[in-house]
């Protein structure tokens, strides 16, 4: 059974979180055994790395699809570190995992059980004492830690931008976690703008409106992240307006966060992006060498691994734009020094990260250049593109074309968008997703996109 279900995971989650979380993580991960009775499942990763990185970022995404998958309802995940497992026990292999205890007992089934709603909490894991603080964030940083002290009071709202991977989600969490430790009563809602945008829509559908701005109105403490996403969404917008002012009204913390300033958030209205200005403003910016490298030295460290000054800085100059990239950048060494039982080193790391065409690779391809190679392949020049033509080859051709920019520059979603013909950020994200799933179903395409890529590159 294991045999079939954990690929089946991958699969599920693969449509979730991306091919290449899955390929940096959980390719790593092997699911042990599971106790229907005890409502458990164990895992077992490589090092303390992947443990905690996957306790962190992906605890609930396991809980509810492998708990979907064994039919056990939210069971608890236990990882093992394989590492720390084998040497306490002297042990070169563990080879037999136990035996699935109460398996046989319980009629195994694909059902879709209801599953715990993430949507809405905070993640416990992303916390102001694992926020390594530097000069890029540090503003940002010192204002988050304020309101938490006087929700409501200081800042309201707290706007903070920057580029994606660099924070900006693990600060709102980190917000609400200190809030909600400080007074556990109070009401802590965190949502991207791209749900509260959904949210709304299913409740018109389902005439729900009620029960939607009650789940609002009645927060403590309201954090919205990527607002940016709400551009271009006027009804939405509209609620949205009125339950800032109800909140903000009561004197309720609201903080938000987007990949850019109010004034350069389009396709909203004044008077909501004016509010979105009202408290405070601040930015975080990409992090410095230095910044970089006592980041990675401190996240090893987190983990029980020790990396030199030397390799700190070869990681921290390769080729990662953000603190996303340049954590997996880490966690690709470790996790390839212990599974091939190597020390880290900066040989190690060399090999590790200059794999060819890597998603990070080479990041200065032009968008021209893409287009131009592209249409040896897909016959279509960049007017055609660029047009609303909705046909289903020219969209296709398209989508292909937002998903190599994506991959191989370093354009925000939006430029991307714009390029294309003035397209909105939601649009290419989503062109994204289908071609990477895509992909991920069908091998020859995936060969043919490689092959694309590798021509660009040249
Ligand atoms: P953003 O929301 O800005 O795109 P995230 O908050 O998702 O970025 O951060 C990406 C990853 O980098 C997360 O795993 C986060 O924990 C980590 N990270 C970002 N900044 C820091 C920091 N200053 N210290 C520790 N981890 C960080
Ligand atoms: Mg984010």
């Amino acid at each position: 059974m294991v045999d079939t279900i954990w690929p089946e995971f991958l699969k599920i989650i693969r449509e979730e979180v991306g091919s290449r979380t899955v390929e940096t993580w959980f390719k790593a991960v092997t699911l042990k055994s599971w106790s229907i009775d005890q409502k458990e499942v164990y895992l077992e990763v490589p090092n303390g790395f992947v443990k905690d990185w996957i306790s962190t970022h992906y605890l609930v995404l396991c809980q509810t699809h492998l708990g979907r998958l064994l039919n056990i309802e939210m069971p608890k995940v236990t990882i093992t570190d394989a590492r720390n497992f084998q040497s306490e026990n002297n042990l070169v292999k563990v080879a037999t995992p136990m035996a699935p205890a109460s398996f046989e007992k319980s009629k195994f089934a694909l059902v879709k059980a209801p599953v715990a709603q993430r949507s809405g909490y905070t993640n416990v894991g992303y916390t102001f004492d694992n926020f390594i603080v530097g000069p890029s964030n540090s503003l940002a940083y010192a204002a988050a830690r304020a309101i938490t002290e006087r929700p409501g009071e200081l800042y309201n709202p707290l706007f903070m931008y920057g580029s994606s991977g660099l924070g900006k989600t693990h600060l709102l969490h980190a917000i609400g976690n200190s809030i909600k430790a400080q007074h556990k009563k109070s009401i802590v809602l965190y949502q991207t703008a791209d749900r509260f945008v959904s949210e709304f829509i299913s409740a018109i559908r389902f005439n729900k409106m009620h029960s939607f701005e009650e789940k609002y109105q009645k927060a403590d403490v309201l954090l919205i992240d990527d607002v940016q996403f709400i551009s271009g969404k006027d009804q939405t917008q509209e609620a949205f307006f009125h339950i800032f002012n109800i909140l903000h009204d009561a004197r309720k913390q609201i903080v938000f966060s987007s990949d850019t300033v109010p004034q350069n958030i389009h396709g909203i209205a004044e008077r909501l992006r004016s509010r979105l200005a009202w408290g405070l403003v601040t930015d975080i910016y990409t992090p410095s060498l230095e910044t970089k490298v006592a980041i990675l030295k401190k996240k090893a460290e987190q983990s029980n691994e020790v990396i030199s000054d030397e390799i700190a800085h070869f990681i921290a100059s390769h080729a990662v734009s953000n603190i996303r990239e340049l954590e997996g950048a880490l966690v690709r060494v470790i996790a390839f020094a212990s599974l091939t039982g190597q020390l880290i080193s900066l040989e190690l790391a060399h090999k590790v990260l200059l794999r060819p065409v890597t998603e990070s690779t080479s990041k200065s391809v032009d968008f021209k250049r893409i287009v131009q190679c592209l249409q040896k392949y897909y016959p279509y020049d960049l007017s055609a593109l660029c047009s609303k033509d909705r046909n289903r080859e020219v969209t296709f051709a398209r989508h292909v074309a937002i998903f190599l920019i994506k991959r191989l520059t370093n354009k925000s979603l939006r430029d991307i968008g714009l390029f294309l013909g003035g397209r909105d950020h939601s649009t290419i994200m989503h062109a994204f997703e289908r071609i990477d799933n895509y992909m991920q179903k069908t091998p020859e395409f995936s060969a043919k996109i490689k092959l694309i890529e590798q021509e660009i590159l040249r």
